[in-house]
């Protein structure tokens, strides 16, 4: 057997940077962020995998990778309007670990493990406490939900990050979920392509491939992530079939900038991975040095439409507080409607006029 290295996934995991003194030798940390390892201590927990550290600047607190991982003193503050479990999680777990919020779709929190914790995290709630995955028993009581309700159609595989189960748990969880005739669709929640790309290994690819189709949704959020091993891990797990999506937080200081999400965007779909949403970020406790105000994620659509391929352009959503769902936003193309005629503007600053069919407005005022 052989010794366990850099580029296996388990030696990323066990050999996560996770205390201030590995911390202070990896990075020169400015007071900030010292400050802020003591102060969010006992909050969130902290851990980044050597990988995802080695694609920081050494030098730089400001440096994107950095900014996601090291904590700052600012989450320690708790601002109005910010809430612990912003989605309404809690108030919509059917059985323990499942979430049914949306009436076809339900949300499977199998473990509470991550290979890196965000420092942006919305889950953080229940993310990395004690670091457990749900156990058989807890999970056939989520699979017996499942089945007994046939309006379910899909299924996310979340956390924590789902990928943090081992091969055998995860193999074991499809085929219950693939087993109900009803579920239509499997999503994989997972940062391991951009955190521990080690991770998706053949034999991963292989079960995934097994119970096709699959849906990973995984998470980029700036252009150094989109390195030669994460093009490889999006590379094993396309070809074995498997669709894979990104869905970026925009983060303060750290990719809200057209250039920056217009090169992420880029970079992804050179990589076979669709960006599919923009998220606002949620309103966590803890998290408001992250958030940008709505009109910047506006803009960066704005900036986006017309001057990159439309493959590259994302939505920008937003999970309104209390669980009550996502609302997609997009700028406002439409200057004015009158009648049959809708005006628009269009990306290079020009008008347009759109008709619609005579017929329809028939007997209309
Ligand atoms: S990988 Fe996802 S669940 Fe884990 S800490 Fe990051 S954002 Fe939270």
């Amino acid at each position: 057997m052989p010794w366990p290295t850099f580029n296996d996934w388990g030696w990323q995991v066990k050999n996560r940077l996770d205390d201030f003194e590995i911390l202070a030798r990896t990075y020169q940390l400015d007071d900030d962020e010292q400050r802020g390892f003591a102060a969010t201590r006992s909050l969130f927990r902290f851990g980044i995998t050597p990988y995802y550290a080695l694609l920081g600047d050494r030098e730089d607190p400001d440096c994107p990778i950095r900014r996601q991982v090291v904590p700052r003193p600012e989450e320690a503050e708790i601002r109005l309007g910010e809430r612990s479990d912003p989605l309404g999680e809690e108030e919509r777990e059917v059985v323990p670990n499942l979430i049914h919020r949306y009436p076809d779709r339900a949300l499977l929190l199998a473990t509470d493990r991550c290979p890196v914790y965000c420092r942006f995290c919305t889950r953080r709630r229940i993310v990395g406490r004690v670091e457990r995955q749900a156990t058989r028993e807890l999970l056939s009581e989520a699979f017996e939900y499942v089945r007994a309700t046939p309006e379910l159609r899909e299924v996310i595989i979340s956390g924590g990050d789902a990928m943090m189960l081992g091969d055998n748990q995860l193999d074991y969880i499809l085929r219950e979920l693939r087993s109900i005739p009803h579920l239509e669709i499997v999503r994989v929640a997972t940062r391991m392509p951009v955190t521990c790309p080690m991770r998706i290994t053949d034999q991963l690819a292989a079960i995934l491939k097994r119970y096709s189709p699959i849906y990973v949704m995984t998470h980029f959020n700036h252009p150094a992530e989109c390195t030669e091993l994460a093009a490889e891990a999006c590379a094993r797990l396309v070809d074995a079939g498997v669709v894979v999506y990104n869905q970026s937080v925009l983060l303060r200081g750290i990719n809200d900038a057209v250039a920056v999400i217009a090169d992420l965007n880029r970079r992804l779909v050179s990589m076979r991975v669709t960006p599919y949403y923009l998220h606002q970020c949620d309103l966590a406790e803890g998290i408001e040095h992250f958030r940008t105000p709505l009109q910047v994620g506006l803009d960066i659509i704005d900036g986006l439409r017309g001057h990159a391929s439309g493959l590259m352009v994302p939505q920008l959503c937003v999970d309104v507080p209390g669980g009550l769902g996502k609302v997609t936003v997009v700028p406002d193309w439409v200057v004015r409607r009158e009648g049959r005629a809708t005006t628009f503007r269009t990306y290079t600053g020009a008008t347009a006029e759109y008709l619609d069919p005579v017929d329809s407005h028939k007997g209309r005022s």
